[in-house]
């Protein structure tokens, strides 16, 4: 049976790292359970970040996420690269297994991220990074003076749209049928912008480029005609699911799936906590992923410290 931890923390982004960076220096020894092949999260599939302070040049997110990573492990944080397969936070210590083992924990940190939904393209795993985005605040700056699209009906389509008509020539919104999904205040925002084009009942068969971006091939689901877009950028924005396979029953979730936190990081069950996109569907960026990664720990820290754990 293995030793009873203080903290093991499942899921590896800015969260999770930077959950193991404190737990590490306030010497708790952490467990990252990092994930495979997700390690890393969604930086892994970014090229430059711009907005990360500290790095007045940009830096290539998996170079950023190598360097989470390092400066944890710096510190004794120990990582298995696997994906956490079940857990039993029925009663402390709460259960986590891996590989077939059982972990045991006083405190678990959850940072498994969100995943953005994507078309299910074969180009799209090709140009993620190269034009294709699933965040029009990390990349919006990219597309500085050219014509873009964003496909999806929802709020996030149109505030990304709304959004990156600072910086590009005109926006175009794919949607799939003729009627918005988003809220009335978001769709009247959208249409009283004269940079944002709607494109009705329209999909995309495909992206079109070889190493970066240049239009999208359309199809039309009423009358099936085809036509092409010259764009040089799209955006993906047809909702996130929250990584909470694992946890429903375990954990209390929102309607979305999203894991529900208060008091900083806690969730409903004492000695559990939640940071970054996880558990915030708003936000979304690194930066507070990896400040709520912060409180997270400290919050495990405290929580140890007033059981007499620690
Ligand atoms: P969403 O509301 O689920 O909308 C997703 C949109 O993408 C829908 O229009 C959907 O089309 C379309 N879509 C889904 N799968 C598609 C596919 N395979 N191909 C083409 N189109 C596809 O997701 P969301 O916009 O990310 O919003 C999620 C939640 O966050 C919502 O509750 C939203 O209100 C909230 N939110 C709020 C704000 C805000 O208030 N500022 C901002 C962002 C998000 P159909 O309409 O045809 O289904």
């Amino acid at each position: 049976m293995e030793p009873v931890r203080d903290v093991i923390i499942v899921g590896s982004g800015p969260a999770g790292l930077t959950a193991a960076v404190y737990t590490a220096r306030a010497n708790l020894k952490p467990l990252v359970i990092e994930g495979f092949p997700g390690a890393g999260g969604q930086l892994m599939l970014t090229t430059d970040v711009e907005n990360y302070p500290g790095f007045p040049d940009g830096i290539m997110g998996p170079e950023l996420m190598e360097k989470f990573r390092a400066q944890a492990a710096r510190f004794g944080a120990e990582y298995l690269t696997t994906n956490a397969e079940r857990v039993d936070f029925s009663s402390a210590p709460f259960g986590v297994w891996a590989e077939g083992r059982e972990f045991r924990a006083r405190t678990v940190i959850i940072s498994t991220g969100a995943t953005a939904r994507m078309l299910g393209l074969p180009s799209e795993s090709r140009l993620l990074g190269h034009g294709l985005s699933t965040c029009a605040t990390c990349d919006g700056f990219f597309f500085r003076g050219q014509e873009i699209a964003v496909v999806g009906g929802g709020d996030s389509a149109l505030e990304e749209a709304t959004f990156l008509t600072r910086f590009a020539t005109k926006v175009n919104v794919i949607h799939r049928r003729h009627e918005l999904r988003a809220s009335k205040i978001m769709q009247e925002r959208a249409f009283a912008n004269a940079s944002i084009n709607f494109v009705w009942n329209s999909v995309i068969d495909d992206i079109v480029g070889g190493e970066k971006v240049e239009g999208l091939a359309l199809r039309d689901t009423v009358t099936g005609e085809t036509s092409e877009l010259k764009v040089g950028g799209v955006f993906v924005a047809i909702g996130h699911d929250p990584n909470t396979s694992l946890f429903g029953g375990q954990v209390e979730l929102d309607a979305n799936g999203y894991i529900v936190t208060h008091d900083g990081s806690r969730t409903s069950v004492d000695g559990v906590f939640a940071c970054g996109d996880v558990q915030d569907h708003v936000y979304r960026q690194a930066i507070t992923a990896a400040g709520s990664g912060c409180m997270a720990a400290i919050d495990a820290e405290r929580y140890l410290e007033a059981q007499g754990d620690h």
